[in-house]
């Protein structure tokens, strides 16, 4: 070698090593990935870097060294899969983290196991703790009869039961309970309630809608340490299966001060965006605060705002009549009665800049949310507001088009699509059935979709809204191709929506959403490759890891302080 190229070559060399004293070292390096960004620019990697809460690099495992100094912690991911944390863009978060804590009854499969379930949750609780919780199912039960409060009172003299029917439109109190809430045999059925009676007339302890409403009125409510520690199994739950933003829906305002009291601590391990209920709008609306307002862990500024009810209650608002009810069109929530009343509670939401997320599940209360959002527009312009309809499930023909125009964001839950699809069209009939949870149609006609569970309606897992999505598989087994499989969607699009499409719909999409340099550090490790496997197994997928802010919050089964 020349004496001058040696110059060069060391003139070189001491450039590159100034160069990498200059750049400071990454606090965290996964390498040996195989990277989904979900960034078009650059849609797969094999190495990610991250300094504080920020991703700093996204490349070659070749090029990653650079980042490394003496501190960097570096992930070897093996080969697995790495992609943008999960941002579950409708769930409610505090029922969820409850439920975590009580009895668990949905696949008690007589009413022996379930009576055996509820007296060992008596062990666990002091006396005149009330048992709430359950899920039961009496379909699961041969022969399918609904429990009484025979079952349980024995083992039950001094602790309340209400436990819930999985459904949510039934639940089986004790007779202590039954004497809280002051229901006995003179007592008579509320309008849109029954309370289930035997041969004497008195009651067996099942309540039914408006009849279960009397007894949630002597249920306490949950006090700051309980729902702290509902918060807690929330979060630790969300970070186990790589969730690592939740939009919250209908907080109630004890659960915000406890997400900001976990915020000045330092233990958010997930972002909350948090829609309080529109009767609520004024107190947004004095405050001054407008959409997405706060910090990378703790948002407000949206409204959530009921237009019906629920298919499996028969309570969403059609056109036309259920198939199976003649004369029943659903309901219009209290909310819509009159519709002034929301047209006027939206207006001056918007006129304040917040965000509207309103329930709507029946073509025709879709159809009027998606009218006031129009009169709305009409009225104040044209903005940037990512209204949103939350469910979006049973579409009139001719609104997929104005959801577009009005640049309505679908916030949808495929889980329900094959829970709901089991029996739907006995419900509704074929031809709106092939309009139900139609996120094909979505798409194709330009409609942004964001992603969800309903979680504690539905399961939290990402991986089975995921495969709900992409297989409509119901799970009773019956449609194995896909129940209406036209609307099926392809993993990567699922995935662009439960990333990126929640981000947007929560005016997030330039901090995160996507594997880029200068986003958030939010990602998660999977056991297997999604976009790879036969879809039927992509139920089974696990979190390996969750990264939030560069953060470790869950590892291989357990949640990292
Ligand atoms: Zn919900």
């Amino acid at each position: 070698m020349k004496r001058k190229t040696l110059v060069v070559v060391c003139c070189l060399i001491s450039l590159a090593a100034a160069l990498a004293q200059s750049r400071p070292a990454a606090d965290l390096i996964i390498s040996h990935a195989n990277v989904w960004t979900v960034d078009k620019a650059h849609p797969k990697a094999q190495a990610v870097a991250m300094s504080g809460d920020r991703i700093v690099f996204v490349g070659s495992d070749a090029d990653v060294k650079a980042w490394q100094g003496a501190g960097t912690r570096v992930i070897d991911a093996g080969g697995k899969l790495v992609m943008p944390g999960f941002n579950d863009a409708h769930v409610h978060f505090v029922s969820g983290g409850s439920q975590l804590d009580r009895v668990q009854l949905n696949d008690a499969d007589s009413p022996q196991e379930f009576a055996r379930r509820i007296k060992a949750q008596v062990g666990k609780m002091s006396k005149g703790e009330w048992i709430l919780g359950g899920d039961w199912d009496e379909t699961k039960w041969t022969p399918a009869k609904l429990p009484t409060k025979e079952l349980i009172d024995s083992f039950t003299p001094d602790n309340p039961v209400f436990v819930s029917r999985y459904d949510g439109h039934m639940g089986l109190a004790n007779t202590l309970a039954l004497k809280l809430a002051g229901i006995t045999s003179q007592t008579p059925d509320p309008p849109g309630g029954a309370i289930v009676r035997d041969a004497q007339g008195n009651p067996t302890g099942a309540l039914k809608d408006a009849a279960a409403d009397m007894m949630y009125k002597v249920v306490p409510p949950l006090d700051h340490d309980q729902r702290l520690r509902a918060v807690k199994r929330a979060l630790a739950h969300a970070a186990s299966l790589g969730v690592t933003s939740v939009q919250n829906m209908n907080p109630d305002y004890e659960d915000i001060a406890i997400y900001s009291e976990l915020l000045d601590r330092n233990e958010l391990t997930a972002r909350i965006y948090a829609a309080p209920l529109i009767p609520q709008v004024d107190d947004q609306v004095k405050i001054g605060i407008r959409r997405a307002f706060g910090g990378p862990y703790l948002r407000i500024g949206a409204l959530k705002a009921y237009a019906d009810g629920s298919l499996g209650s028969a309570t969403a608002y059609f056109f036309e009549p259920f198939s199976d009810q003649p004369g029943n069109h659903g309901l219009l929530s209290d909310e819509m009665q009159p519709v002034s009343l929301m047209r006027d509670r939206m207006m001056r939401a918007d006129a304040a800049g917040l965000q509207l997320c309103t329930h709507a599940i029946g073509d025709q209360g879709i159809s009027m949310i998606l009218d006031i959002y129009s009169e709305i527009q009409k009225a104040h312009g044209d903005a940037d507001r990512r209204w949103r309809i939350e469910h979006a499930q049973h579409m009139a023909a001719k609104d997929f088009d104005r959801f577009a125009q009005l640049k309505v964001i679908a916030s949808v839950q495929p889980y329900h699509a094959i829970d709901d699809g089991r029996w739907a069209e006995g419900r509704i009939g074929h031809d709106r059935a092939s309009r139900t949870y139609a996120f094909r149609t979505f798409l194709d006609r330009g409609v942004q979709l964001a992603l969800g569970t309903d979680w504690d309606v539905a399961p939290l897992n990402p991986m089975l809204t995921i495969y709900a999505a992409v297989t409509r598989a119901t799970l009773d087994g019956k449609n194995p191709n896909g129940w209406f499989p036209e609307q099926k969607l392809t993993v990567s699009e699922a995935v662009e929506a439960y990333t990126m499409g929640s981000a947007y719909a929560e005016f997030q999409d330039d901090v995160k959403g996507s594997i880029t340099a200068g986003k958030l550090a939010d990602l998660v490790i999977l056991s297997d490759d999604i976009f790879s496997i036969d879809p039927t197994r992509i139920r089974d997928v696990k979190a390996l890891k969750t990264i939030v802010g560069g953060k470790l919050v869950y590892e291989d089964g357990g949640v990292q302080h």
